[in-house]
């Protein structure tokens, strides 16, 4: 199945998203040793169409130092192994640098990305979703992932993106 990966700062609500689009039907896998942050892979579908995801974010390490160098280094495997990246912000905050450098590595990944300004949860919101803008996204969607807002339009520009699935042979 093709692989969609979620990616951003913490707190972002990469997690809310991920949980809203996959309900059950995820897995925490086994983290490899040494690294502390596990990624929680789940099933998604979406108009008849099959996708995995992937919230990078899986668990928050304890030791706050060391979460910008993991956002890096999980936006470097999603770069490796997905389809198509969702980078989640939140449109509450200014744009900051972190969320610039992400963006240009991602965007330099020559994968098919999509900026998600989440937190937007009212329409009067969701023109602060414009600053999101200067990241230089192609595709720059309002969510609201605790109100469900914004989430179809999302889902149908990444599915777009999506390589067709194989026949399965019998
Ligand atoms: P993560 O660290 O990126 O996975 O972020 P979480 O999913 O854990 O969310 C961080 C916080 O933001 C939590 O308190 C969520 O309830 C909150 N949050 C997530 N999505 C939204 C949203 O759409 N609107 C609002 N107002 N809060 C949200």
């Amino acid at each position: 199945l093709p692989l969609i990966a979620v990616c951003g700062r913490p707190n972002v609500g990469k997690s809310t998203l991920f949980n809203r689009l996959t309900g059950s039907r995820r897995s925490i896998v086994g983290d490899e040793p040494g690294i502390t942050r596990d990624r929680i892979y789940g099933e998604i579908e979406w108009q008849g169409q099959d996708a995995r995801i992937v919230d990078t974010g899986g668990v928050v390490p304890d030791d706050e130092a060391l979460i910008p160098a993991e956002i890096f280094r999980q936006a470097q495997v999603a770069l490796e192994e997905a389809d198509a990246i969702v980078m989640v912000v939140d449109g509450r905050t200014e744009l900051a640098s972190p969320d610039m450098e992400l963006a240009r590595l991602l965007l330099r990944g020559g994968k098919p990305v999509f900026l998600a300004v989440n937190k937007m949860d009212t329409d009067a919101m969701q023109v602060q979703a414009e600053n999101f803008r200067r990241l230089g996204f192609k595709n720059v969607l309002p969510i609201s992932a605790e109100h469900g807002t914004g989430i179809g339009d999302l889902l149908d520009e990444v599915f777009a993106m999506l390589p067709e699935p194989r026949e399965i042979e019998t």
